[in-house]
């Protein structure tokens, strides 16, 4: 009888898990790629990209992913490439997606770097939408933790010897609060969710004139590469897919406010065949068409 126990949950253990491979995308730059898909069961939550900045020293880690098992696997694939201690977690923004696995960090002795607005809609002891969405043995041993520090505004730190720009957004774009993680030695843009390529973003925390604020704001950097929170591109793709996107939503959404088309009628009669092949296109475009309608509604070019 104990054989068998042992011998079912060897072969239990073999079907869990994350199958995670880095990629590296500057010199020390580290990617996971999730799928461009809504979290389920399937993907573990794994929709979302996290990355690893290697000093000579230690790591760093901008999103932590879906469950304390995805950054347990994670580390576990960095720990072939350099076993280093992890000094730092930055939190990009306050969805699920991207902070569920800080308490595999913080148990390590990590410090969290994070937003206040993600403090405030998760507080210890509330509840993650991604843990009831994923499998069992996917989210084990997840946890709410307390974020260690805010960020607030714009700051530089060198972290051994690799040097790190936080560059925060006051203004509401993907969320009410963004942080992205610029190294300009390698100039790489760690955006978080201020880009995505071959998938739409949500509109639902966030704000289309905000969007293309902050792309405006991204493309007078000097950026060779452009680390996305969604989508396998690390060139100038995600900027033109964001802006085609934002743009259209601004124009038809305007558009339709000036002509006197109710919200309903917008929604359901916009034309964004040109979008077709995007993923999330069937999950989040119809919401993203009222938010957007929502928005410039009352709104005054300045
Ligand atoms: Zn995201």
């Amino acid at each position: 009888m104990f054989k068998k126990i042992v011998l079912f949950l060897s072969v239990v253990s073999i079907s869990f898990g994350y199958d995670l491979k880095p990629i590296q995308i500057s010199k020390s730059v580290y990617q996971f790629i999730g799928k461009t898909e809504a979290p389920s069961k399937a993907n573990g939550g794994n929709m979302v990209n996290t990355y690893w900045i290697k000093t000579d020293k230690s790591y760093i880690v901008v999103d932590t992913g879906p469950s304390y098992n995805y950054a347990k696997d994670a580390h576990k694939a960095m720990k072939k490439i350099a076993d280093l201690p992890i000094k730092y977690v930055i939190n990009t923004h306050m969805h699920d997606d991207h902070w569920l696995g800080n308490n595999y960090f913080k148990e390590l002795g990590a410090t969290i770097y994070g937003t206040k607005a993600q403090a405030k809609k998760f507080p210890v002891g509330s509840e993650a939408h991604m843990l009831s969405v994923i499998k069992k043995e996917d989210s084990a041993n997840t946890k709410i933790i307390n974020i260690d520090t805010f960020v607030e505004k714009d700051f530089s730190m060198k972290v051994d010897n690799t040097p790190l720009d936080f560059i925060h957004f006051d203004y509401a774009v993907h969320t009410p609060e963004d942080i992205m993680i610029y190294l300009p030695e390698e100039k790489t843009l760690i955006a978080g969710d201020i880009l995505f390529s071959q998938r739409i973003t949500s509109i639902r925390d966030g704000s289309v004139e905000g969007g293309l604020k902050s792309l405006d704001a991204v493309e007078k950097m000097d950026v060779k590469v452009y680390a996305a929170g969604h989508g396998k591109f690390t060139d100038k793709t995600a900027l033109q897919q964001m802006r085609d996107y934002f743009m259209a939503l601004k124009t038809t959404a305007r558009k339709a406010i000036e002509d006197g088309i109710d919200i309903n009628t917008y929604v359901k009669t916009a034309d964004f065949s040109a979008f077709k092949d995007m993923a999330m296109m069937e999950v989040l475009h119809k919401g993203n068409l009222g938010f957007a309608y929502s928005e410039y509604e009352f709104f005054e070019e300045k």
